[in-house]
């Protein structure tokens, strides 16, 4: 029988708004997004791998990885 298994990514938007950038030290509208790696079974997401948040600045495209609790800082209203 044949098995097949694979990866797949999936991303998630989860916040946008203006913050400072570390690189540009100015407010620049930003992207917040949650990207999980899922192992697949036939195609079918099975299991999460690896999940990262990543904070991409607009004006200079500096992409910062934030733990969950920093990404939940922004979550907040
Ligand atoms: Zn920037």
């Amino acid at each position: 029988m044949l098995i097949i298994v694979g990866a797949r990514t999936f991303v998630k938007n989860l916040w946008q708004g203006v913050h400072t950038c570390r690189r540009c030290l100015g407010r620049y509208p930003h992207d917040l997004q949650e990207r999980t790696e899922w192992g697949t079974l036939f195609f079918v997401p099975i299991v999460p791998l690896r999940r990262e948040r990543l904070l991409t600045c607009h004006h200079c495209g500096l992409v910062t990885k934030l733990s969950k609790t920093e990404a939940e800082q922004f979550l907040k209203p």
